[in-house]
């Protein structure tokens, strides 16, 4: 990643998130991989140093360092665990922007301070069994009664749920409208008809902890529908464009880690008399992977740099979500290839990044849905 195109700012924050990365991430990665889930408390220490906050204005306790940080950040912590990175994003990216752009101000006062200071950890709860790319298919249901909805249905593949305080629920108030009939619903853990299910059992991003979400009869106060009925979900998809850079940032990152990896087994591993990187095979891989890494942080950049300048970004944060992600599959394949049978070791790095890079593709839209949208862009 290089530091070229970085403000002297950015350049100064990505230095002090790659210290804390490096002492209290990295070195506990594999062994949180192992054990299927990371401390809890990684939220608090986020919030204490005001890093959750990073896209948010100060009004509602964020710093206001704007898009370009917030990737810095994502790439650095995805550098260390990307399943912590895949936390902080779904609390933050989707969950704490959704109330942030949709929510009215005692939404954002409520949820807010707490959830960017760490103390609330959000999860947001699209996905269904029978809804993935079609988003129109949600068949979870919020029906008015009173002064209450009350959701009836499940969600699958919910990242943060098992401990999330809140959640950002996908549900519709009108099944005959299709997508214009989605809307968003803020349900705090602990109420009556809410159950998450027991964590799911993954290929990768092993220490992010996901699973089921259950609404059987949940009531919520109508003060709890975010944004209007029925345009809440389109609105969360016109204004939630910060996941996208996000989840090219993980790319960019979990790419650099196995860069890394593969360059420093690379220089140690003699065959045929030399080390592996006097061969020009491997120096060519090697260059191949910096140079379509850096190729996807500058896509990256000029997307979160437009974002913070107000101006249309659309295509570019597809761009470089669908780059940055098919980039991060195939550097990491090429370092465990590198890496040979030791990369292939359960304790080995190589695998990790080999197992967790492969979900950049389907979340956040997935690569399909990426390229539709830069085909509607062009006009096409
Ligand atoms: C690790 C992980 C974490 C996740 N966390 C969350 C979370 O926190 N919250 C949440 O809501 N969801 C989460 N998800 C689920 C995620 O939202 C879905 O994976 C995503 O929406 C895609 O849906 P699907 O996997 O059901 O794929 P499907 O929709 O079944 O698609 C399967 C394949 O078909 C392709 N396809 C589908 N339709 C078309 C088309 N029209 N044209 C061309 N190709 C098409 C897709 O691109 C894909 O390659 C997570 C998933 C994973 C793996």
């Amino acid at each position: 990643m290089s530091e070229a195109l970085l403000s002297e700012e950015a350049v100064a924050f990505q230095e002090q998130v790659r210290l804390f990365v490096e002492r209290e991430i990295a070195p506990q990665a594999q062994r949180w991989d192992h054990e299927e889930r990371y401390p809890r408390e990684l939220f608090k220490k986020l919030g204490d140093l005001g890093w959750l906050g990073t896209a948010f204005p100060e009004s509602v306790g964020g710093s206001g360092g704007g898009s370009v940080l917030y990737a810095v950040l994502c790439a650095e912590l995805a550098r260390g665990s990307a399943a912590v990175a895949l936390g902080l994003y779904v609390h933050t990216a989707l969950a704490s922007s959704a109330v942030l752009h949709l929510g009215n101000d005692e939404q954002r006062q409520r949820i807010l301070p707490p959830a960017l200071r760490g103390e609330q950890v959000g999860c947001w709860a699209y996905a269904e069994a029978g809804a993935g790319a079609d988003v129109a298919s949600v068949a979870t249901r919020a029906v008015r009664q009173g002064d209450d909805y009350v959701l009836d249905g499940s969600k699958l593949y919910i990242t943060n749920a098992p401990f999330a305080d809140f959640m950002v629920v996908v549900a519709s108030t009108e099944p005959e409208r299709g997508l214009k009939g989605l809307s968003l619903f803020l349900v705090e853990r602990g109420r009556q008809g809410v159950q998450t299910g027991k964590p799911m059992q993954k290929l990768g991003m092993g220490a992010s902890e996901m699973s089921e979400i259950v609404f059987d009869a949940c009531r919520v106060p109508a003060s709890n529908l975010l944004g209007r009925e029925g345009t809440g979900f389109l609105e969360a998809m016109r204004v939630l464009t910060l996941g996208r850079i996000a989840a090219a940032s993980f790319g960019v990152g979990l790419g650099r880690a196995a860069l890394e990896a593969a360059l420093a087994h690379t220089r140690e591993r003699v065959q045929f008399g030399k080390p592996l990187t006097k061969q020009q095979f491997v120096r060519f891989t090697l260059a191949d992977m910096a140079t379509r890494l850096e190729a996807a942080w500058q896509l990256t950049l000029g997307a979160a740099r437009l974002v913070d300048a107000g101006e249309p970004h659309d295509k570019e944060a597809s761009m470089a979500k669908l780059f940055a992600s098919e980039t991060a599959t195939w550097a990491c394949e090429r370092a465990l290839h590198l890496c040979g049978a030791q990369g292939y070791m359960r304790e080995s790095p190589a695998q990790r990044f080999y197992r967790d890079c492969k979900v950049l593709e389907l979340g956040e839209g997935t690569s399909e849905i990426q390229r539709e949208t830069i085909a509607r862009c062009l006009g096409a």
